[in-house]
């Protein structure tokens, strides 16, 4: 096979046929990338900036399109998809700052100055998931680009397009030749080639946790530098003094926006038991009202998932686990499932401990905090979270005691631009986003000057 159909699940028709990479064009793609990031790295920090606004500007004129592109292959309503195409300018604007600002340090030492300064790893490689393409391939490659390293990107094979178009943008608005390279093909050709590629310094993975284990495995043999964004079962704890008309709408993005194939989805929601009755009901009216269908419908709130595999492993979790109560979804054609509830329902069930990646939601009741604290920290996963409540003290008491790398209070958001995104325990290793990504695509270089003459 040569080419690759992009199927849109909406429809399950062919989308675009790609060609796909061959795995032996990558010693090529490594060696130009290589020589465009020794130019790159060598101009000013101001012309890096110039060139990191120059795409952000190109994204936005490129708005809409891209936004569509986004809509149709991913399934993602057209609303979130043109959030997502927002979000990604503003992530090149913000990046576009950093190489005025990477600073290093001088040390107090004897005989000399001491200093430091960070340089780029060289050659990186990204590899990101279907969910939120455009998104997170900006996560990775404005940082990357920004801290002076050359790109190699691959996207997921579902969702290739808008990282392919983002390479064509960032290039004809000025980005220089060689300097982002996308590559089509499965990640278990391509993707491997990449991890174990000696001429490529750094991996940035977002995807499954069992992928991420595998790629750290195998960048073992380089000793490449990782950063693994990966899996969730995040919790909510909503304790009886929250806004529960809050905590139940909010649902609507927290846990079933882009059809729940979302790592930061708060899958388990933890109820305290005198307020369990009255959030049943408003997410039952919540859940009813979800607007499911044609994702470049204004109104739609939720589109078909991904794939046909996707929707018969979501299927698969759902078999036998205990609904509540469902709202609705189209027939088909498409990769339809509806918005559900499951309740009650053990902790130890495999829909209640496993990661989904679909339109459900567990809802437990609890007792006390400290019950709630520990129910919530019994997984792998570490990625996300939120506290509702109208306590400040216990809301900041209890978000320190959740192992997850990204907790909200009395909301379900999890990332900003600004501020760094990374899971504890399995769900990852590394922060994305932020002052704290651009450590992740630099080295530390110290050096030494002698004044003693
Ligand atoms: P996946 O792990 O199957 O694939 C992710 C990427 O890795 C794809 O580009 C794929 O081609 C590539 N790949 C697959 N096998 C590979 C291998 N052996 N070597 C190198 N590359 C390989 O994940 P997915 O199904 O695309 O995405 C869903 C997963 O991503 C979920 O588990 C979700 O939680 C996770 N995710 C995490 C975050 C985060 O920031 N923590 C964000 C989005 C998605």
């Amino acid at each position: 096979m040569t080419t690759l159909d992009v199927i849109e699940p909406a429809t399950e028709r062919v989308l675009d046929t790609l060609e796909l990479t061959d795995v032996a064009e990558l010693d090529a793609v490594v060696a130009r990338a290589a020589t465009a990031q020794k130019l790159w790295a060598a101009e000013s920090p101001q012309y890096r900036g110039q060139a990191l606004l120059a795409v952000a500007a190109a994204i936005e004129s490129n708005a809409e399109r891209l936004a569509r592109l986004e809509s149709r292959n991913v399934g993602m309503p057209i609303a979130e998809a043109r959030g997502a195409v927002a979000g990604a300018a503003a992530t090149f604007r913000y990046y576009a700052a950093a190489p005025e600002r990477l600073l290093g340090h001088t040390i107090p030492v004897d005989g000399g100055v001491d200093m430091t300064f960070r340089e780029p790893i060289g050659v990186v490689g990204l590899i990101t998931p279907w969910n939120y393409p455009l998104t997170i391939a900006s996560w990775k490659v404005a940082p990357g680009l920004a801290a002076g390293n050359a790109i190699v990107l691959k996207p997921a094979e579902l969702t290739p397009l808008t990282a392919r178009e983002l390479a064509a943008i960032a290039t004809a608005a000025g980005l220089p030749e060689g300097l982002l390279t996308v590559l089509v093909g499965p990640g278990r050709t391509i993707g491997r080639a990449m991890v174990e590629h000696p001429g490529i310094g750094k991996i940035a993975f977002t995807g499954s946790t069992d992928v991420g284990k595998d790629i750290a495995r195998r960048a073992a043999g380089t000793l490449k530098r990782v950063t693994l964004e990966l899996g969730g079962k995040s919790a909510a704890l909503v304790f009886a003094d929250a806004d529960l008309d809050a905590a139940a709408s909010g649902l609507t993005g927290a846990v079933f926006g882009n059809s729940g194939q979302d790592c930061c989805a708060r899958s388990r929601v933890f109820v305290e038991r005198p307020a369990l009755e009255g959030f049943l009901e408003r997410l039952e009216k919540v859940v009813g009202g979800i607007v499911v269908g044609d994702p470049l419908d204004e109104n739609t709130q939720m589109g078909p998932l991904v794939s046909a595999g996707q929707a018969a492993r979501v299927r698969a979790h759902v078999d036998g686990a205990p609904v509540l109560f469902r709202g609705s979804a189209p027939e088909g054609p498409g990769y339809w499932m509806p918005p559900t509830v499951l309740h009650p329902i053990d902790d130890a069930h495999p829909a209640a401990r496993e990661e989904i990646f679909g339109p459900v939601v567990s809802v437990f009741a609890f007792d006390t905090e400290a019950e709630a604290v520990v129910r919530a920290n019994d997984t792998v996963y570490g990625l996300a979270g939120s506290i509702w409540t109208s306590d400040a003290a216990r809301s900041l008491r209890v978000a320190r005691a959740v192992d997850a790398g990204a907790l909200a209070v009395n909301s379900y958001t999890s990332v900003r631009v600004t501020t760094p995104f990374g899971g504890f325990k399995q769900s990852g290793l590394g922060r994305e986003l932020g002052p704290d990504a651009l450590d992740a695509y630099t080295e530390v270089k110290n050096v030494f000057f002698s004044t003693t003459g």
